[in-house]
């Protein structure tokens, strides 16, 4: 079992370099490094093992610091995921245009955290477009490209931000209708620069909740999302003629496309469930004010 192999290793480190096992010694973790995607797992094990569970901020740090992109083979590439993740409608594309943005930031190879407090000063625009001084690259296709989907972001939120959802809103609906370009090469506006997080949580009616970025487990779950949608959606004529050929195939399609609305579910709930902690929160910080404050409110 994993958690026995790290606890094994985590004795015998303390036997060799003369330390007491029963207790943690938090060097280990510097001094024998491992995967990032290892590294929680490992933690765990040794925690547990010593009856010390890892606290709550604990673990959301370890949950933040492993990198939002996964690479094996039943996750599609950057292009293909991009593909598969909706740019118009309502509120499908509002989320699709803010999961382009994010997808672009993970794949660039950055951390769940990095992702989530993504802040405009490490974007550069013009010549050359970079998130944390990574190369943005373009793709021919407009919805498969990167380019398209940091811009595309931006001014979205430029627009949220500067007019409302109503025009947001109305702006999806119509772009159901029209065919999709590059945009790469365009100018987002200066309004996106005043949005406090650039990557928010939006709620199942299309409030993007401007003050507060998405979790590192719900980035988590959009990168997990988008990126085995892109291997199941039918993404072209041939694609989906293929998809069909087989009985087989059209219950699997089915069986993930509920799969998709579960996580859909899902996704809300986690927000739903942020928000309420966010509200027990402000409301515990309310109530541990003096009294003569708490009259001003
Ligand atoms: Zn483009």
């Amino acid at each position: 079992m994993a958690s026995e192999h790290h606890w094994q290793i985590y004795r015998d480190w303390c036997l060799a370099t003369g330390r007491d096992a029963d207790t943690l010694h938090e060097e280990f973790f510097d001094q024998v490094p491992v995967a990032a995607s290892t590294q929680a797992g490992r933690s765990r094990a040794i925690r547990t093992r010593l009856g010390r569970p890892p606290r709550q901020a604990e673990r959301s740090a370890m949950i933040g610091a492993q990198p939002a992109w996964r690479v094996a083979d039943h996750w599609g590439s950057l292009p293909q995921s991009l593909a598969a993740t909706p740019r118009s409608g309502w509120v499908s594309g509002l989320r699709g245009r803010r999961d382009a943005f994010l997808l672009t930031a993970a794949a660039l190879g950055m951390t769940r955290n990095e992702v989530r407090l993504l802040t405009g000063e490490e974007i550069s625009l013009g010549s050359r477009l970079a998130l944390r001084g990574s190369e943005v690259p373009m793709a021919q296709a407009p919805l498969s490209c990167p380019g398209c989907a940091v811009i595309g972001w931006l001014s979205t939120l430029g627009t949220y931000r500067k007019w409302g959802m109503g025009i947001v809103r109305a702006e999806m609906i119509r772009a159901k209708h029209s065919p999709a370009r590059h945009i790469c090469l365009t100018d987002p506006g200066r309004e996106w620069r005043l949005a406090p997080a650039l990557v928010p949580s939006v709620d199942k009616h299309g409030w993007v909740e401007e003050h507060h970025p998405l979790s590192a487990r719900t980035v988590s779950a959009v990168t997990a999302r988008r990126q085995a949608e892109a291997l199941t959606a039918p993404q072209s004529d041939q694609i989906q003629r293929r998809v069909y050929r087989s009985e087989l195939n059209v219950h699997r399609r089915r069986s993930l496309r509920e799969l998709a609305q579960m996580l859909d579910e899902a996704e809300d709930l986690t927000e739903a469930h942020e928000t309420m902690i966010r509200r027990v929160e402000q409301e515990a910080a309310r109530l541990s004010r003096p009294a003569s404050e708490r009259q001003t409110d």
